[in-house]
């Protein structure tokens, strides 16, 4: 158990190292230092100590124990940067009466950061600025996200795909993050308008 959860330890904070850069490449700071830090609190560490494997979630290890991951739902429920925190009832008479609500832009830059960190390290020396991209379509459609969450997600993805992560930092720091509350607003705008100047082709819904 003691290894296990230095290894897990040494994990999560590697991967929250990763995240905090890139944040901080982007001007957010506040959030680059808050990241996932519910993954230490008793709730979640000692569940991911306990399932720790080395090469897969604990979260997958435990929900294969128990049936769900106790520490996964302590941890969407209080981290604005995934989108299953913002999974709300729905007001229109759906099938599951859940759906989702538009994540703010600000977090779904944190989100884009998280899932660089993640292909980092998944991938290794494999890793490219292709990576995150390429897992994405792996398992495009799937998940229950907002059609903004998606389009923005996706253009930032795109970004990254195609000008490196150099490049995608700037636009974000320079144009994205210190107008937030705008590509709140306006984001069908602002994401054609910066497609086309990007020469990034739309894309299917
Ligand atoms: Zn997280």
């Amino acid at each position: 158990m003691k290894i296990k959860a230095w290894e897990h330890l040494k994990t999560i904070s590697t991967h929250k190292y990763l995240v905090m850069q890139g944040c901080f490449r982007v001007g957010l700071y506040k959030q680059g230092l808050l990241h996932d830090l519910s993954k230490y609190t008793p709730s979640e560490f000692f569940v991911g100590a306990k399932y720790y494997q080395g090469t897969r979630s604990p979260n997958n290890a435990e929900r294969e124990d128990i049936g769900y991951s106790s520490a996964w739902l302590h941890h969407k429920g209080r981290n604005k940067h995934h989108y299953e925190y913002w999974i709300d009832y729905s007001a229109a008479d759906i099938k599951g009466g859940m759906a989702p609500a538009p994540m703010p832009t600000k977090y779904i830059v944190e989100m884009m950061m998280d899932r660089i960190a993640a292909c980092k390290v998944y991938k290794g020396e494999q890793y490219t600025q292709h990576s995150a991209m390429e897992y994405y379509n792996l398992g495009r459609g799937k998940a229950p996200l907002h059609e903004k969450t998606q389009a923005m997600l996706e253009f930032f993805l795109e970004l990254l795909d195609k000008y490196g992560e150099e490049k995608t930092d700037l636009f974000i720091k320079y144009y994205v993050v210190p107008r937030c509350k705008k590509w709140d607003k306006d984001w069908k705008q602002y994401i054609k308008h910066y497609r086309e100047k990007c020469h990034l082709p739309e894309r299917d819904a």
